[in-house]
């Protein structure tokens, strides 16, 4: 009677103990000291145990992935946001969740990147990173891993998108825009407030996150490389426009314009706008503000761009704009139905 007992309670422990895959990359976070020569080196992530030993307290089992090479995120790019995609795909049945190393610099991209190619995601992907290296004495790595890693193996509620985690908040990964080169509090999602906040217990938004989607999970495997920011400014030229409009294969353009979408009403710039939409190449107007919407039509300054049938990016950041360029360009052909994607929101991009 008591072993039976004991077997039911191990079986139900067994099945609320999750499975979670942290996946290194690399960046700041992963740093450690050389216990010889005291200098700063990347750590062997199948270490991970020796390193945060407390990480066997949370009720999961970790299995580790180390990218070979481990890059900084400067060297993030389209190649490796699919490898990483096929990675979850392959490892989608075995884990209950997944974690990853990033360093700080693209991880808004990559997050972005992810949300698109992971579709019909239902389990957490959890990204994070840290300011200071996890073998400095103040580092915010430490808690960091220990708090992506708990939120990804919790019990208690569903995380079925790709999160940013970082200084105590859980963002929508294509929300948020790196703002701090400095400080702890790194991220920023000017349009959706956090996820969750994490204090003495983790405080979950759930009407925040999104819903369990209800179709199968599905991984795309292309990116379309053939697309630019541009940042409109003041000393915007009309060389600068031709150079752009000659650019070999151009397909999509993210132009980032002042506040609600707004950019010069000069007639040289507007027939440059004019001449590159002629050659079938996408433009999606976003806004150069941390918060806040385009709305063209709302000043004369955006009313010409509207008519010429720039897409508006709403609200969306200027990292979510050009991974669903890439993303829409890459997988759908016909300009219509790449128009009605770039309109929509696709995976909570946009409110
Ligand atoms: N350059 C580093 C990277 O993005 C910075 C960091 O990890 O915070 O890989």
């Amino acid at each position: 009677m008591q072993a039976e007992r004991f077997f039911m309670q191990y079986k139900i422990y067994k099945e609320i103990m999750k499975n979670i895959l942290v996946i290194y990359t690399g960046g700041t976070i992963g740093m450690v000291k050389d216990s010889v020569s005291g200098a700063l080196k990347p750590f062997d992530m199948h270490r991970i145990y020796e390193v945060l030993p407390v990480l066997k307290k949370i009720n999961c089992n970790i299995e580790t992935f180390q990218c070979d090479p481990i890059i900084d995120s400067s060297d993030m790019n389209a190649d490796k946001w699919l490898l990483f995609a096929s990675l979850i795909r392959d490892n989608y049945e075995k884990y209950d969740g997944f974690v990853i190393l990033h360093g700080t610099d693209t991880m808004s991209y990559t997050a972005s990147a992810l949300s698109f190619l992971l579709n019909n995601l239902g389990k957490p992907v959890i990204i994070t990173g840290s300011q200071l290296p996890l073998g400095v004495i103040r580092t915010d790595g430490r808690d960091n891993i220990i708090s992506a890693v708990e939120i990804a193996a919790n019990n208690d509620v569903s995380i079925p998108e790709v999160c940013i985690f970082f200084d105590n908040k859980l963002y929508r990964g294509n929300r948020t825009t790196k703002i701090n080169a400095e400080f702890f509090e790194a991220f920023y999602s000017g349009n959706l407030p956090s996820l969750a906040k994490v204090g003495i217990n983790i405080s979950y938004k759930q009407h925040l996150i999104l819903p369990v989607p209800s179709n199968k999970f599905k991984v795309y495997d292309k990116l379309c490389t053939d697309v630019i920011i541009m940042k409109i400014h003041p000393a915007i030229s009309k060389e600068y426009l031709n150079a752009v409009s000659s650019i070999p294969n151009l397909k999509g353009i993210v132009m980032e314009t002042y506040g609600s979408g707004n950019a010069p009403t000069d007639k040289w710039f507007l027939k440059g706008i004019k001449n590159i939409i002629d050659k079938g190449i996408l433009i999606m107007n976003v806004t150069q503000c941390k918060a806040g919407s385009v709305e063209m039509g709302h000043y004369q300054a955006s009313c010409a761009l509207r008519d010429m049938g720039v897409i508006s990016g709403k609200d969306i950041t200027t990292e979510a704009a050009l991974a669903k360029m890439m993303f829409v360009l890459g997988n759908f052909s016909d300009k219509k139905t790449q128009t009605e994607l770039l309109n929509r929101n696709i995976c909570g991009e946009i409110s």
